[in-house]
């Protein structure tokens, strides 16, 4: 039996934003089916524009298009500086004659769940991807009702979107993400803006996410928590690649790149040291 293709495969992906700012350079890196990594790095570093890369919103994708959910981004008329692919899901190109193969493996989060929710009723949202991808608006609904329900929303369903708290907006946005059964998870700053309660509520949500997940985020807490690997990025490039104890515990290469070394590390080397 033949081994599965990697979750993701990212292979010397450069990207210029139509300004010209190189925001991604030889960006070179795979993820093994089912593998957690958090991509960690300042801000400016290039994290966001590497996930709108894993379905093809950048560069210069039509917003929307056939598979939802991709909407947030406006389309911006960037380029790579060379042709071909770079990035494959699960073995599939992202270009354009496989774009929505690799779309629809890939549950991107948005970091601001606005960009994602956008329908006049929860519901609606959450069924938005399954109807996209073919079902009837039956199925959909049903589908959308359970997604709720799994990430702790199930009487939510009637009420607009911008009725709800932000904790519950990016619940709501990880269920429409759910609904379209991703084997990749890619989320952007999924703790951002949430209290303590509602981070640690969003944490085991994410914990339970069944596949392969790629996390940019600040929270280096969360990144210890539930990623074993993290790559750290830094003007677009990848500064390091490695289980995430050893690239967090490096105080000198976190300062190096803007970060500070997790506070429950600190505390764990004085207690031991
Ligand atoms: P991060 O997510 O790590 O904060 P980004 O991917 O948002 O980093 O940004 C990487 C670089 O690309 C930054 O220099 C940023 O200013 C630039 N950038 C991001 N979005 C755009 C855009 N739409 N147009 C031009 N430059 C952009």
């Amino acid at each position: 039996s033949s081994r599965s293709p990697a979750a993701i495969r990212v292979q010397n992906l450069d990207y210029a934003y139509p300004d010209g700012k190189l925001a991604l350079a030889e960006i070179s890196f795979t993820l093994d089916q089912g593998e957690s990594v958090a991509l960690v790095g300042p801000n400016g570093a290039g994290k966001s524009t590497l996930l709108l890369h894993l379905n093809g919103i950048l560069p210069g994708r039509p917003r929307g298009g056939l598979f939802g959910h991709t909407h947030g981004a406006e389309p911006v008329r960037g380029r790579p500086r060379s042709p071909g692919p770079h990035v494959w899901v699960d073995g599939v190109a992202v270009e354009d004659r496989s774009i929505r193969e690799a779309r629809r493996r890939v549950g991107l989060l948005f970091q601001d769940p606005d960009d994602q929710l956008f329908c006049a009723t929860v519901l609606e949202d959450v069924a938005f991807g399954p109807r996209n991808l073919g079902r009837s608006q039956a199925d959909a609904a049903a589908i959308a009702r359970e997604c709720l329900a799994r990430v702790g929303l199930p009487d939510v369903g009637d009420r607009p979107p911008h009725h709800l708290s932000v904790g519950e907006r990016r619940r709501v946005a990880l269920a429409g993400v759910l609904a379209c059964q991703p084997t990749v998870f890619a989320l952007d700053e999924p703790t951002a803006n949430l209290d303590p309660r509602a981070r640690r509520l969003f944490l085991a949500l994410v914990a339970e996410l069944p596949g392969a997940k790629i996390i940019a985020t600040h929270d280096l807490e969360m990144a210890l928590e539930l990623c074993p690997r993290s790559i750290l990025l830094d003007s677009g490039r990848v500064i390091a690649d490695g289980p995430t104890r050893t690239l967090l515990d490096d105080s000198a290469l976190l300062e190096a790149h803007g970060l500070e070394r997790p506070l429950s590390l600190a505390l764990g080397s004085r207690t031991s040291g």
